[in-house]
Protein backbone atom coordinates (compact mmCIF):
# COMPACT_ATOMS: atom_id res chain seq x y z
CA UNK A 1 0.00 0.00 0.00
CA UNK A 2 0.91 3.60 -1.18
CA UNK A 3 0.61 6.14 0.61
CA UNK A 4 0.59 9.59 -0.24
CA UNK A 5 2.44 11.19 2.22
CA UNK A 6 5.90 10.28 3.84
CA UNK A 7 5.12 7.64 6.78
CA UNK A 8 7.84 5.07 8.15
CA UNK A 9 6.36 1.69 8.56
CA UNK A 10 7.85 -0.90 11.22
CA UNK A 11 6.92 -3.78 12.53
CA UNK A 12 7.84 -3.85 16.32
CA UNK A 13 7.03 -7.04 19.53
CA UNK A 14 5.28 -4.91 21.90
CA UNK A 15 5.74 -6.34 25.75
CA UNK A 16 1.93 -5.42 26.92
CA UNK A 17 -0.24 -3.76 25.10
CA UNK A 18 -3.08 -3.32 27.88
CA UNK A 19 -2.25 0.14 29.40
CA UNK A 20 -4.16 1.08 33.04
CA UNK A 21 -6.12 4.24 31.81
CA UNK A 22 -6.58 7.65 33.95
CA UNK A 23 -9.72 8.38 32.24
CA UNK A 24 -12.61 8.43 34.25
CA UNK A 25 -14.60 5.48 33.22
CA UNK A 26 -12.38 3.82 30.76
CA UNK A 27 -9.99 1.31 32.47
CA UNK A 28 -7.74 0.11 30.00
CA UNK A 29 -6.34 1.73 26.88
CA UNK A 30 -5.61 -1.24 24.29
CA UNK A 31 -3.53 0.36 21.21
CA UNK A 32 -2.24 -1.52 18.16
CA UNK A 33 -0.25 0.63 16.55
CA UNK A 34 2.57 3.69 17.80
CA UNK A 35 2.22 7.02 15.85
CA UNK A 36 -0.74 7.65 13.70
CA UNK A 37 -1.06 8.45 10.06
CA UNK A 38 -3.99 11.03 10.50
CA UNK A 39 -1.47 13.95 11.94
CA UNK A 40 -3.81 15.86 13.55
CA UNK A 41 -2.82 19.40 13.99
CA UNK A 42 -3.61 19.22 17.25
CA UNK A 43 -2.91 16.03 18.14
CA UNK A 44 -2.22 15.44 22.12
CA UNK A 45 -0.93 11.83 21.83
CA UNK A 46 2.24 12.66 19.95
CA UNK A 47 3.52 12.12 23.59
CA UNK A 48 4.19 8.97 22.23
CA UNK A 49 7.05 9.84 19.87
CA UNK A 50 9.53 10.07 23.11
CA UNK A 51 8.89 6.67 23.44
CA UNK A 52 10.34 5.34 20.34
CA UNK A 53 13.80 5.94 18.28
CA UNK A 54 12.06 7.84 15.37
CA UNK A 55 13.62 10.74 14.10
CA UNK A 56 10.20 10.96 11.94
CA UNK A 57 7.59 13.53 13.40
CA UNK A 58 4.45 12.68 14.69
CA UNK A 59 2.22 12.05 11.91
CA UNK A 60 5.26 10.58 9.63
CA UNK A 61 5.70 6.99 11.71
CA UNK A 62 3.44 4.05 12.76
CA UNK A 63 4.77 0.81 14.11
CA UNK A 64 2.99 -2.11 13.73
CA UNK A 65 2.79 -4.31 17.23
CA UNK A 66 2.82 -7.64 15.50
CA UNK A 67 2.14 -9.44 18.48
CA UNK A 68 -0.50 -7.38 20.02
CA UNK A 69 -3.79 -10.04 19.70
CA UNK A 70 -1.19 -13.09 21.14
CA UNK A 71 -0.15 -10.39 24.09
CA UNK A 72 -3.79 -9.18 24.72
CA UNK A 73 -4.89 -13.06 25.00
CA UNK A 74 -2.34 -13.46 27.75
CA UNK A 75 -3.37 -10.11 29.23
CA UNK A 76 -7.22 -10.57 29.53
CA UNK A 77 -6.74 -13.57 31.22
CA UNK A 78 -4.64 -11.93 33.88
CA UNK A 79 -6.02 -8.75 34.35
CA UNK A 80 -9.64 -7.50 35.96
CA UNK A 81 -12.32 -7.25 34.05
CA UNK A 82 -13.27 -3.35 32.91
CA UNK A 83 -14.05 -0.96 29.96
CA UNK A 84 -11.21 -1.13 27.17
CA UNK A 85 -10.76 1.95 25.44
CA UNK A 86 -9.04 0.78 21.56
CA UNK A 87 -8.02 3.60 21.27
CA UNK A 88 -6.75 6.49 23.36
CA UNK A 89 -2.74 7.31 21.38
CA UNK A 90 -3.69 5.92 18.23
CA UNK A 91 -6.31 5.82 15.44
CA UNK A 92 -7.42 2.07 15.44
CA UNK A 93 -8.73 2.30 11.72
CA UNK A 94 -5.71 4.43 10.06
CA UNK A 95 -5.38 3.52 6.86
CA UNK A 96 -2.41 0.98 7.83
CA UNK A 97 -4.95 -0.77 9.58
CA UNK A 98 -6.60 -1.82 5.79
CA UNK A 99 -3.13 -3.74 5.11
CA UNK A 100 -2.08 -4.88 8.63
CA UNK A 101 -5.99 -5.61 10.43
CA UNK A 102 -4.47 -5.30 14.06
CA UNK A 103 -7.25 -3.59 15.33
CA UNK A 104 -9.69 -6.58 14.08
CA UNK A 105 -7.36 -9.06 14.94
CA UNK A 106 -7.82 -7.33 18.79
CA UNK A 107 -11.71 -7.76 18.09
CA UNK A 108 -11.08 -11.06 17.10
CA UNK A 109 -9.89 -12.48 20.73
CA UNK A 110 -11.86 -9.50 22.33
CA UNK A 111 -14.85 -11.77 21.34
CA UNK A 112 -14.17 -14.65 23.77
CA UNK A 113 -14.29 -11.84 26.75
CA UNK A 114 -17.37 -10.46 26.03
CA UNK A 115 -19.66 -9.17 28.03
CA UNK A 116 -16.73 -9.42 30.75
CA UNK A 117 -14.55 -6.64 29.35
CA UNK A 118 -16.50 -3.72 27.65
CA UNK A 119 -15.28 -2.26 24.77
CA UNK A 120 -15.42 1.78 23.50
CA UNK A 121 -13.83 2.19 19.91
CA UNK A 122 -13.08 5.98 18.96
CA UNK A 123 -11.91 6.68 15.35
CA UNK A 124 -11.89 9.49 12.81
CA UNK A 125 -12.20 6.57 10.27
CA UNK A 126 -15.28 4.74 8.17
CA UNK A 127 -13.29 1.66 8.03
CA UNK A 128 -14.72 0.47 10.88
CA UNK A 129 -17.38 -0.89 9.03
CA UNK A 130 -15.42 -3.22 7.93
CA UNK A 131 -15.50 -5.26 11.14
CA UNK A 132 -19.34 -4.72 11.42
CA UNK A 133 -19.50 -8.31 11.55
CA UNK A 134 -17.43 -8.91 14.51
CA UNK A 135 -19.10 -5.59 16.34
CA UNK A 136 -22.47 -6.78 15.80
CA UNK A 137 -21.87 -10.20 18.16
CA UNK A 138 -20.45 -7.97 21.24
CA UNK A 139 -22.89 -7.16 23.70
CA UNK A 140 -20.87 -4.64 25.58
CA UNK A 141 -19.87 -2.59 22.91
CA UNK A 142 -19.89 0.95 21.51
CA UNK A 143 -18.46 3.22 18.68
CA UNK A 144 -17.56 6.28 18.71
CA UNK A 145 -16.60 8.78 16.09
CA UNK A 146 -14.80 11.95 16.26
CA UNK A 147 -16.18 14.80 15.01
CA UNK A 148 -14.58 17.78 16.22
CA UNK A 149 -16.59 20.03 13.43
CA UNK A 150 -18.88 20.58 10.62
CA UNK A 151 -17.00 22.89 8.63
CA UNK A 152 -15.11 20.42 6.07
CA UNK A 153 -12.51 23.56 5.29
CA UNK A 154 -11.84 23.92 9.45
CA UNK A 155 -11.19 20.19 9.11
CA UNK A 156 -8.66 20.38 6.15
CA UNK A 157 -6.92 22.66 8.44
CA UNK A 158 -6.81 20.91 11.68
CA UNK A 159 -7.08 17.48 10.25
CA UNK A 160 -5.72 17.37 6.91
CA UNK A 161 -5.46 13.58 6.50
CA UNK A 162 -8.39 12.39 7.88
CA UNK A 163 -11.90 11.53 6.48
CA UNK A 164 -14.60 13.93 5.62
CA UNK A 165 -17.11 15.03 8.34
CA UNK A 166 -19.94 13.51 6.01
CA UNK A 167 -18.09 10.08 6.07
CA UNK A 168 -17.79 10.09 9.60
CA UNK A 169 -21.32 10.93 10.08
CA UNK A 170 -22.91 7.96 7.74
CA UNK A 171 -20.42 5.36 9.78
CA UNK A 172 -22.27 6.74 12.82
CA UNK A 173 -25.29 6.09 11.08
CA UNK A 174 -24.87 2.93 9.27
CA UNK A 175 -23.25 1.49 12.69
CA UNK A 176 -26.53 2.29 14.90
CA UNK A 177 -28.60 1.26 12.45
CA UNK A 178 -27.09 -2.39 13.39
CA UNK A 179 -28.36 -2.08 16.98
CA UNK A 180 -24.87 -1.03 18.09
CA UNK A 181 -24.32 1.58 20.75
CA UNK A 182 -22.75 4.93 18.92
CA UNK A 183 -21.28 7.87 20.47
CA UNK A 184 -19.88 11.05 18.90
CA UNK A 185 -16.83 12.65 20.80
CA UNK A 186 -17.15 16.66 19.66
CA UNK A 187 -13.23 17.14 20.27
CA UNK A 188 -11.60 19.32 20.18
CA UNK A 189 -14.32 21.30 19.76
CA UNK A 190 -12.80 23.64 16.63
CA UNK A 191 -14.57 26.01 14.49
CA UNK A 192 -17.94 25.47 13.60
CA UNK A 193 -21.61 25.98 13.28
CA UNK A 194 -22.45 24.04 16.77
CA UNK A 195 -26.31 23.81 15.56
CA UNK A 196 -25.45 22.28 12.09
CA UNK A 197 -23.21 19.52 13.71
CA UNK A 198 -25.47 18.81 16.81
CA UNK A 199 -28.39 18.70 13.95
CA UNK A 200 -26.34 16.43 12.04
CA UNK A 201 -25.99 13.48 14.65
CA UNK A 202 -29.72 13.90 15.87
CA UNK A 203 -30.73 10.21 16.01
CA UNK A 204 -27.23 8.70 15.66
CA UNK A 205 -25.82 8.96 18.90
CA UNK A 206 -26.58 7.47 22.55
CA UNK A 207 -24.07 10.06 24.09
CA UNK A 208 -21.99 13.20 23.13
CA UNK A 209 -19.01 14.09 24.68
CA UNK A 210 -17.99 17.65 24.11
CA UNK A 211 -14.29 18.68 24.79
CA UNK A 212 -13.02 21.80 24.37
CA UNK A 213 -9.42 22.89 22.82
CA UNK A 214 -7.05 21.54 25.67
CA UNK A 215 -3.63 22.23 23.45
CA UNK A 216 -4.45 25.98 22.61
CA UNK A 217 -0.48 25.93 22.76
CA UNK A 218 -0.01 23.86 20.27
CA UNK A 219 -2.46 25.52 18.04
CA UNK A 220 -2.89 29.26 18.52
CA UNK A 221 -0.45 29.97 15.53
CA UNK A 222 -2.82 28.01 13.32
CA UNK A 223 -5.79 29.96 14.52
CA UNK A 224 -4.20 33.32 14.16
CA UNK A 225 -3.10 32.39 10.91
CA UNK A 226 -6.86 31.65 9.85
CA UNK A 227 -8.58 34.49 11.54
CA UNK A 228 -9.87 31.81 13.96
CA UNK A 229 -8.88 33.28 17.20
CA UNK A 230 -12.15 34.02 18.78
CA UNK A 231 -13.00 30.11 18.50
CA UNK A 232 -10.31 29.49 21.88
CA UNK A 233 -12.04 31.75 23.81
CA UNK A 234 -14.02 30.30 26.67
CA UNK A 235 -17.15 31.92 25.88
CA UNK A 236 -17.22 29.93 22.68
CA UNK A 237 -16.74 26.43 24.08
CA UNK A 238 -19.89 27.88 26.30
CA UNK A 239 -21.96 29.15 23.52
CA UNK A 240 -21.53 25.42 22.16
CA UNK A 241 -22.35 23.21 24.97
CA UNK A 242 -25.40 25.56 25.33
CA UNK A 243 -26.86 24.80 21.49
CA UNK A 244 -26.62 21.52 21.97
CA UNK A 245 -27.85 21.21 25.60
CA UNK A 246 -30.74 23.04 23.13
CA UNK A 247 -31.01 20.32 20.20
CA UNK A 248 -30.93 17.39 22.53
CA UNK A 249 -33.54 18.64 25.40
CA UNK A 250 -36.33 16.14 25.68
CA UNK A 251 -34.33 13.42 23.78
CA UNK A 252 -32.94 11.28 26.74
CA UNK A 253 -29.12 11.57 24.59
CA UNK A 254 -26.30 13.08 26.75
CA UNK A 255 -24.38 15.58 26.62
CA UNK A 256 -20.72 15.17 28.43
CA UNK A 257 -18.43 18.12 28.99
CA UNK A 258 -14.95 17.46 29.48
CA UNK A 259 -11.52 18.90 29.51
CA UNK A 260 -9.65 21.59 31.22
CA UNK A 261 -9.41 24.96 31.26
CA UNK A 262 -6.63 26.37 28.86
S1 LIG B 1 -6.51 10.58 14.85
FE1 LIG B 1 -6.15 10.84 17.06
S2 LIG B 1 -4.14 9.94 17.45
FE2 LIG B 1 -4.32 10.25 15.24
S3 LIG B 1 -3.33 12.21 14.90
FE3 LIG B 1 -5.55 12.57 15.10
S4 LIG B 1 -5.84 13.06 17.29
FE4 LIG B 1 -3.80 12.10 17.07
Amino acid sequence: MKQKYPIKIQEIRAKTVLSKSRIPNIDYSLNPYVGCEFACRYCYADFMRKYTNHKEKWGEFVDLKMNVAKCLKTELKRNKPGKISISLVTDPYQPVEKQYRLTRQCLEVLLDYDPSYSISILTRSPLVLRDTDLLEQFHNIEVGLSIATDDENIRTIFEPRAYSISSRIETLMRIKSLGINTFAFVGPSLPMNPENLAQLLVDKVDYIILDKMNYSWKTKNLYRKHGLDYALEENYFNTIGKTFDAVFAGKSISIIRTGKNN
